[in-house]
């Protein structure tokens, strides 16, 4: 893993601490860090950032607390309280398909 790609991790871990503690202006700080870092380096963003994160408003998403999550159509969509809506198929959200993907690749 190369520093960038390290540095967003840490960066994704921060903005959950301060969503964990409410601190919402820290958590969107946070995340524009990590996408800017992306950004600089073209990284994409890992697909956990992006699942927990408001294209619209940068809020750090925690699921009954700032966001809702529905299901629709196979499809999970979750609003964040800024009203943006996110929709994502539904099934594969924590990288266990990045992982099979890596598996794959061994000879
Ligand atoms: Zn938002």
């Amino acid at each position: 893993m190369d520093i960038a790609a390290e540095r967003i991790e840490r960066l994704h871990e921060l903005a959950r601490a301060a969503a964990t503690e409410d601190d919402h202006d820290r958590a969107r700080y946070y995340v524009r860090l990590a996408r800017r870092v992306a950004e600089r380096n073209r990284l994409a963003l890992p697909r956990k950032f992006r699942r927990f994160t408001c294209d619209r408003c940068d809020a750090y998403l925690r699921p009954g607390r700032n966001a809702r999550v529905r299901l629709q159509d196979g499809h999970v969509v979750i609003t964040c309280d800024c009203g943006a809506h996110a929709r994502y198929p539904y099934g594969n959200d924590d990288g266990n398909d990045e992982a099979s993907e890596r598996e794959d690749d061994t000879p």
